[in-house]
Protein backbone atom coordinates (compact mmCIF):
# COMPACT_ATOMS: atom_id res chain seq x y z
CA UNK A 1 0.00 0.00 0.00
CA UNK A 2 1.03 3.40 -0.63
CA UNK A 3 1.84 6.17 2.13
CA UNK A 4 -0.87 8.53 2.63
CA UNK A 5 -3.45 6.46 0.87
CA UNK A 6 -6.29 7.44 2.69
CA UNK A 7 -7.66 3.97 2.60
CA UNK A 8 -4.64 2.50 3.41
CA UNK A 9 -4.07 4.48 6.36
CA UNK A 10 -7.97 3.92 7.28
CA UNK A 11 -6.89 0.25 8.26
CA UNK A 12 -5.28 -1.20 5.37
CA UNK A 13 -6.19 -3.66 2.25
CA UNK A 14 -6.58 -7.17 2.81
CA UNK A 15 -4.65 -9.00 5.83
CA UNK A 16 -5.28 -6.19 8.56
CA UNK A 17 -7.51 -7.14 10.08
CA UNK A 18 -10.06 -10.19 10.83
CA UNK A 19 -11.18 -10.69 7.33
CA UNK A 20 -8.43 -12.96 6.69
CA UNK A 21 -8.19 -15.50 9.49
CA UNK A 22 -11.45 -17.08 8.48
CA UNK A 23 -10.19 -17.31 4.77
CA UNK A 24 -12.78 -14.60 3.63
CA UNK A 25 -10.91 -11.79 3.78
CA UNK A 26 -10.87 -11.18 -0.02
CA UNK A 27 -14.28 -12.26 -0.88
CA UNK A 28 -15.49 -10.08 -3.93
CA UNK A 29 -18.71 -8.22 -2.39
CA UNK A 30 -20.82 -6.58 -4.78
CA UNK A 31 -22.11 -3.29 -3.51
CA UNK A 32 -25.42 -1.93 -5.22
CA UNK A 33 -26.65 1.72 -4.26
CA UNK A 34 -27.30 4.54 -6.44
CA UNK A 35 -26.96 6.84 -3.27
CA UNK A 36 -23.35 7.43 -3.75
CA UNK A 37 -22.96 8.58 -0.15
CA UNK A 38 -24.03 5.09 1.36
CA UNK A 39 -22.11 3.01 -1.59
CA UNK A 40 -19.42 4.99 -0.58
CA UNK A 41 -19.18 4.61 3.22
CA UNK A 42 -20.21 0.51 2.72
CA UNK A 43 -17.44 -0.24 0.42
CA UNK A 44 -14.92 1.88 2.86
CA UNK A 45 -16.00 -0.27 5.97
CA UNK A 46 -15.75 -3.27 3.63
CA UNK A 47 -12.69 -2.91 2.69
CA UNK A 48 -11.18 -1.85 5.87
CA UNK A 49 -12.24 -4.99 6.85
CA UNK A 50 -10.24 -6.61 4.38
CA UNK A 51 -13.53 -7.45 1.69
CA UNK A 52 -12.66 -6.81 -2.28
CA UNK A 53 -16.01 -4.68 -2.73
CA UNK A 54 -17.08 -3.93 -6.37
CA UNK A 55 -19.47 -1.17 -7.00
CA UNK A 56 -22.60 -0.55 -8.96
CA UNK A 57 -25.54 2.59 -8.74
CA UNK A 58 -27.79 0.91 -11.03
CA UNK A 59 -30.10 -2.59 -11.63
CA UNK A 60 -28.44 -3.46 -14.90
CA UNK A 61 -25.16 -3.28 -14.02
CA UNK A 62 -25.96 -4.83 -10.69
CA UNK A 63 -27.14 -7.69 -12.47
CA UNK A 64 -24.37 -8.15 -15.24
CA UNK A 65 -21.39 -7.64 -12.60
CA UNK A 66 -23.45 -10.43 -10.46
CA UNK A 67 -23.53 -12.79 -13.46
CA UNK A 68 -20.00 -12.60 -13.44
CA UNK A 69 -20.18 -14.23 -10.37
CA UNK A 70 -19.55 -12.73 -6.61
CA UNK A 71 -19.56 -13.89 -2.88
CA UNK A 72 -22.20 -11.66 -1.67
CA UNK A 73 -24.57 -8.94 -2.81
CA UNK A 74 -26.15 -6.37 -1.07
CA UNK A 75 -28.52 -5.41 -2.92
CA UNK A 76 -30.53 -2.06 -2.30
CA UNK A 77 -34.43 -2.08 -3.26
CA UNK A 78 -34.93 1.24 -4.59
CA UNK A 79 -32.29 0.76 -7.54
CA UNK A 80 -32.67 2.26 -10.93
CA UNK A 81 -33.48 0.64 -13.93
CA UNK A 82 -34.25 -2.82 -12.08
CA UNK A 83 -35.20 -2.86 -8.40
CA UNK A 84 -33.64 -5.32 -6.35
CA UNK A 85 -36.75 -7.31 -5.91
CA UNK A 86 -36.32 -8.29 -9.59
CA UNK A 87 -32.80 -8.80 -9.52
CA UNK A 88 -32.82 -10.73 -6.89
CA UNK A 89 -35.67 -12.85 -8.25
CA UNK A 90 -33.87 -12.79 -11.35
CA UNK A 91 -30.64 -14.22 -10.27
CA UNK A 92 -32.43 -17.01 -8.30
CA UNK A 93 -34.67 -17.53 -11.63
CA UNK A 94 -31.21 -18.26 -12.64
CA UNK A 95 -30.34 -20.84 -10.93
CA UNK A 96 -27.50 -18.87 -8.89
CA UNK A 97 -27.55 -19.32 -5.48
CA UNK A 98 -24.87 -16.09 -4.33
CA UNK A 99 -25.96 -14.77 -0.78
CA UNK A 100 -28.04 -11.34 -1.13
CA UNK A 101 -28.62 -9.18 1.77
CA UNK A 102 -31.16 -6.66 0.86
CA UNK A 103 -30.87 -3.50 1.74
CA UNK A 104 -34.72 -1.17 2.65
CA UNK A 105 -35.29 2.07 3.36
CA UNK A 106 -38.60 0.92 4.69
CA UNK A 107 -39.08 -0.94 7.57
CA UNK A 108 -42.66 -2.71 5.71
CA UNK A 109 -40.64 -4.18 3.19
CA UNK A 110 -39.42 -6.48 5.01
CA UNK A 111 -41.68 -9.43 4.63
CA UNK A 112 -41.62 -9.21 1.48
CA UNK A 113 -38.08 -9.46 1.35
CA UNK A 114 -37.69 -12.44 3.66
CA UNK A 115 -40.91 -13.84 1.38
CA UNK A 116 -40.07 -16.98 0.12
CA UNK A 117 -40.41 -16.12 -3.53
CA UNK A 118 -37.46 -13.87 -3.41
CA UNK A 119 -34.95 -15.98 -1.68
CA UNK A 120 -32.62 -13.11 0.16
CA UNK A 121 -30.65 -14.31 2.77
CA UNK A 122 -30.75 -11.72 5.18
CA UNK A 123 -31.89 -7.62 4.83
CA UNK A 124 -31.28 -4.49 6.43
CA UNK A 125 -32.93 -1.35 7.25
CA UNK A 126 -31.74 1.67 6.23
CA UNK A 127 -30.47 4.10 8.06
CA UNK A 128 -28.04 1.37 9.50
CA UNK A 129 -24.50 1.06 11.10
CA UNK A 130 -22.02 0.20 8.41
CA UNK A 131 -20.57 -1.75 11.20
CA UNK A 132 -23.69 -3.95 11.73
CA UNK A 133 -24.01 -4.54 7.74
CA UNK A 134 -20.29 -6.23 7.98
CA UNK A 135 -20.82 -7.89 10.50
CA UNK A 136 -24.05 -9.65 8.56
CA UNK A 137 -21.64 -10.02 5.40
CA UNK A 138 -19.17 -11.79 7.46
CA UNK A 139 -22.14 -14.18 9.33
CA UNK A 140 -23.56 -15.02 6.13
CA UNK A 141 -20.46 -15.74 3.88
CA UNK A 142 -19.42 -18.08 7.27
CA UNK A 143 -22.51 -19.77 7.05
CA UNK A 144 -22.58 -20.19 3.13
CA UNK A 145 -19.13 -21.68 3.58
CA UNK A 146 -17.62 -21.01 0.40
CA UNK A 147 -16.92 -24.58 -1.17
CA UNK A 148 -18.38 -26.63 1.21
CA UNK A 149 -22.06 -26.15 1.49
CA UNK A 150 -22.56 -27.48 5.02
CA UNK A 151 -26.10 -29.48 3.61
CA UNK A 152 -26.30 -29.42 0.31
CA UNK A 153 -29.82 -31.52 -0.29
CA UNK A 154 -30.19 -33.80 -2.71
CA UNK A 155 -34.08 -35.47 -2.82
CA UNK A 156 -34.29 -38.65 -4.66
CA UNK A 157 -37.31 -39.82 -6.34
CA UNK A 158 -36.24 -43.37 -7.50
CA UNK A 159 -34.34 -42.74 -10.77
CA UNK A 160 -35.30 -39.05 -10.12
CA UNK A 161 -32.88 -37.09 -8.11
CA UNK A 162 -32.86 -33.41 -6.86
CA UNK A 163 -29.59 -31.61 -6.28
CA UNK A 164 -30.29 -28.28 -5.16
CA UNK A 165 -27.13 -26.99 -4.08
CA UNK A 166 -25.66 -28.10 -7.71
CA UNK A 167 -29.73 -26.51 -9.08
CA UNK A 168 -29.48 -30.08 -10.86
CA UNK A 169 -32.17 -32.60 -12.19
CA UNK A 170 -30.69 -36.11 -12.54
CA UNK A 171 -31.77 -38.94 -14.07
CA UNK A 172 -29.66 -42.54 -12.72
CA UNK A 173 -27.12 -39.99 -12.09
CA UNK A 174 -27.12 -38.00 -15.27
CA UNK A 175 -27.86 -34.57 -15.16
CA UNK A 176 -30.87 -33.70 -17.31
CA UNK A 177 -29.89 -30.09 -18.15
CA UNK A 178 -33.42 -28.50 -17.50
CA UNK A 179 -33.51 -24.38 -18.43
CA UNK A 180 -33.53 -22.96 -15.26
CA UNK A 181 -37.32 -21.92 -15.36
CA UNK A 182 -37.77 -25.74 -15.80
CA UNK A 183 -36.05 -26.66 -13.31
CA UNK A 184 -37.44 -24.22 -10.75
CA UNK A 185 -41.08 -25.46 -11.61
CA UNK A 186 -39.83 -29.17 -11.05
CA UNK A 187 -38.52 -28.18 -7.53
CA UNK A 188 -41.94 -26.33 -6.29
CA UNK A 189 -43.68 -29.75 -7.16
CA UNK A 190 -41.32 -32.25 -5.89
CA UNK A 191 -40.90 -30.23 -2.80
CA UNK A 192 -44.74 -30.79 -2.32
CA UNK A 193 -44.99 -34.95 -3.49
CA UNK A 194 -48.58 -35.61 -3.36
CA UNK A 195 -49.69 -31.80 -2.85
CA UNK A 196 -51.47 -30.32 -5.82
CA UNK A 197 -50.26 -26.58 -6.77
CA UNK A 198 -52.52 -23.80 -8.47
CA UNK A 199 -51.39 -22.65 -11.71
CA UNK A 200 -50.89 -18.93 -10.26
CA UNK A 201 -49.27 -20.58 -7.09
CA UNK A 202 -46.59 -22.19 -9.28
CA UNK A 203 -46.37 -18.88 -11.58
CA UNK A 204 -45.73 -17.09 -8.46
CA UNK A 205 -43.30 -19.31 -7.18
CA UNK A 206 -41.27 -19.97 -10.41
CA UNK A 207 -42.05 -16.46 -12.28
CA UNK A 208 -42.41 -14.04 -9.50
CA UNK A 209 -45.19 -12.16 -7.73
CA UNK A 210 -44.84 -9.15 -10.86
CA UNK A 211 -44.88 -11.61 -13.62
CA UNK A 212 -47.88 -10.70 -16.00
CA UNK A 213 -47.99 -13.10 -17.87
CA UNK A 214 -50.50 -15.89 -18.58
CA UNK A 215 -51.18 -18.64 -16.45
CA UNK A 216 -50.60 -20.76 -19.78
CA UNK A 217 -47.10 -20.46 -19.53
CA UNK A 218 -47.17 -22.82 -16.50
CA UNK A 219 -49.01 -25.54 -19.12
CA UNK A 220 -46.37 -24.66 -21.97
CA UNK A 221 -43.68 -25.14 -19.20
CA UNK A 222 -45.14 -28.21 -17.74
CA UNK A 223 -45.68 -29.88 -21.09
CA UNK A 224 -42.03 -29.35 -21.79
CA UNK A 225 -40.38 -30.69 -18.19
CA UNK A 226 -42.75 -33.67 -18.89
CA UNK A 227 -41.03 -34.10 -22.69
CA UNK A 228 -37.97 -33.68 -20.97
CA UNK A 229 -38.75 -36.05 -18.24
CA UNK A 230 -40.03 -38.51 -20.65
CA UNK A 231 -37.90 -38.74 -23.69
CA UNK A 232 -35.20 -41.79 -23.12
CA UNK A 233 -36.51 -41.91 -19.54
CA UNK A 234 -40.00 -42.77 -19.22
CA UNK A 235 -40.45 -40.70 -16.25
CA UNK A 236 -42.96 -38.24 -17.63
CA UNK A 237 -46.16 -40.01 -15.86
CA UNK A 238 -44.80 -38.41 -12.35
CA UNK A 239 -45.96 -34.75 -13.49
CA UNK A 240 -50.27 -35.02 -13.18
CA UNK A 241 -52.24 -32.14 -14.80
CA UNK A 242 -55.12 -31.86 -11.90
CA UNK A 243 -57.98 -30.65 -13.80
CA UNK A 244 -59.24 -26.81 -13.71
CA UNK A 245 -56.34 -26.42 -11.23
CA UNK A 246 -52.73 -27.24 -11.71
CA UNK A 247 -50.75 -29.83 -11.28
CA UNK A 248 -49.03 -32.16 -8.88
CA UNK A 249 -45.72 -34.66 -8.29
CA UNK A 250 -46.41 -38.14 -7.19
CA UNK A 251 -43.82 -40.70 -7.30
CA UNK A 252 -44.50 -44.45 -7.53
CA1 LIG B 1 -31.66 3.57 -3.59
Amino acid sequence: MKPGDERGAAGGRPGAEAGTDDGMGSARILVAEDDRAIRELLVHHLERDGFAPIEASDGQTTLRLARDGVELLLLDIGLPGMDGFEIARTLRREGRTTPIVMVTARADEVDRVVGFELGADDYVVKPFSPREVVARVRAILRRSGGKHDPGPKVRRFGRLEIDEAAREARIDGRDINLKPREYALLLALVSNPGVALSRGTLLERVWGFDYDGDERTVDVHVRRLRMRLEEEHQLGSCLHTVHGFGYKFTHS
